[in-house]
């Protein structure tokens, strides 16, 4: 854990290097704490987070490059799939587990490339979002060599269904909403999107990363929730990350088709090989084990009945947010937020030195063009009182911004 780090001459002792990993750790943001907002759903149950631990550790030195080998990871993947499928609304087949929303949103792309090529004859298929879905859309038409083209949102932070159908041309192979999209948690409108990309035969994904383990509880709490999920005709696929609402650990998410049709052209299969046939669903080859054990240990554990009670303390937690925010004068919530994310920003104050405070505070609110950005995980019911307190103290009293610019992710 240094600057230029060499392989050491002689292996340094179990007990040394945990020591080393938890002086190092501590330094680490402290999720379980409360002060971590979109890194970690901390659900603040530790049978959960134990249940998780142990699960892990049984599976992580599994390799499910080969489920045949391995037929209790087999059949929890083909579990949760099915589960999502049965939650989204679509055939229990018709999806895969991904390692997370970009390999989800990847795995859409170029499905949508494959299909308009082989079946629609474009050679050279398009795909047009909103400018606030999110960067994987940019990262994997880079990766797949696709243009992508974004369209400006509308003043309530939502895609411009009208600008959305004038875009489309004849190489138009994808059209794409996000349930909810990442900087506001506003919901594009799916219905009139899809309804656009139906009427002209393009294909339609939703991206609910965010959503889909939370809008279907939001929804029967009782919430406005406007349609986004297979029930709209015109939607083809659809990611929705296990590893956020869903509860698992890191590297679950769902990648979901309306048909099996569609999935068929995420399969690889290769066989000039010498090594045997190579046959691959998703990107990756060798596969960790632990994340599927992970993902179907949570949505089991879990149940409807604790993803409905979560959703209730989330959507809770999210309005006392927003009170206590738009209670503190100067402050508003940017956009009206549809879920239990939004950006808060201001008119009078320097809303990067107010985030400089919070960061002086413990908090880590990630930053963003217009303000300072919240995503509400249950434990945070428990810290709200001390968070808008530390907000008002901040909004209060504070210097000269230092500069910190809006950031999401990072390279090494
Ligand atoms: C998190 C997220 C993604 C990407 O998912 P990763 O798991 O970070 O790869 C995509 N879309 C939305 C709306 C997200 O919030």
């Amino acid at each position: 854990m240094s600057e230029g780090a060499t392989i050491p001459e002689h292996g340094r002792s179990a007990t040394e290097l945990l020591s080393m990993i938890e002086q190092a750790h501590a330094a680490d943001i402290d999720w379980r704490g409360g002060r971590a907002f979109s890194l970690v759903y901390n659900v603040g149950d530790h049978v959960h987070e134990e249940l998780l631990e142990q699960v892990g550790v049984k599976f992580l030195h599994d390799n499910a490059l080969n489920p045949f080998k391995y037929p209790s990871v087999l059949q929890m993947e083909l579990d949760v799939i099915a589960m999502a499928a049965d939650l989204l609304g679509t055939a229990p087949n018709a999806g895969s587990l991904s390692s997370g929303g970009t390999e989800s949103i990847f795995l859409a792309v170029q499905v949508a490339r494959d299909h308009n090529r082989q079946v629609r004859g474009i050679a050279e298929p398009t795909v047009v979002a909103p400018e606030t879905v999110h960067p994987a859309f940019a990262k994997a038409c880079k990766y797949l060599d696709i243009e992508l083209r974004l369209i400006p949102v509308g003043p309530d932070g939502r895609a411009d269904v009208d600008a959305t159908a004038d875009a489309v041309d004849e190489r138009t192979g994808l059209l794409v909403g996000s349930a909810p999209c990442y900087p506001y948690g506003v919901i594009d409108p799916i219905e009139d999107l899809a309804a656009v990309a139906a009427e002209k035969g393009i294909l339609f994904h939703t991206d609910a990363c965010l959503g889909g383990w939370l809008l279907p509880w939001w929804e029967r709490l009782g919430k406005d929730v406007p349609p986004w999920d297979f029930r709209v005709p015109g939607v083809t696929s659809i990611s929705a990350d296990i590893h956020k609402y869903g509860y698992a650990f890191k590297g679950a998410s769902v990648v979901l088709y309306r048909s099996r049709e569609l999935l068929q052209h995420q399969f690889f299969w290769y066989d000039s090989w010498p090594g045997g046939l190579y046959a691959s669903g998703t990107t990756a080859g060798t596969r960790s084990a632990a994340p599927i054990a992970g993902a179907w240990a949570a949505i089991n554990h879990l149940g409807v009945d604790g993803y409905m009670r979560l959703a209730g303390l989330v959507a809770e937690t999210t309005d006392r947010f927003r009170s206590g925010i738009e209670a503190i004068d100067g402050l508003r919530v940017t956009h009206e937020p549809d879920l239990s994310l939004f950006e808060f920003g201001s008119d009078s104050l320097d809303m990067d030195a107010v985030g400089d405070v919070m960061d002086d505070r413990g908090w880590n609110l990630d930053r963003q063009q217009g303000g300072l950005h919240l995503m509400v995980s249950p434990f945070h019911a428990k810290i709200v009182d001390q968070f808008l307190t530390d907000l008002r103290a901040a909004v209060a009293d504070h210097g000269e911004s230092r500069g910190v610019k809006a950031t999401y992710g990072g390279i090494a």
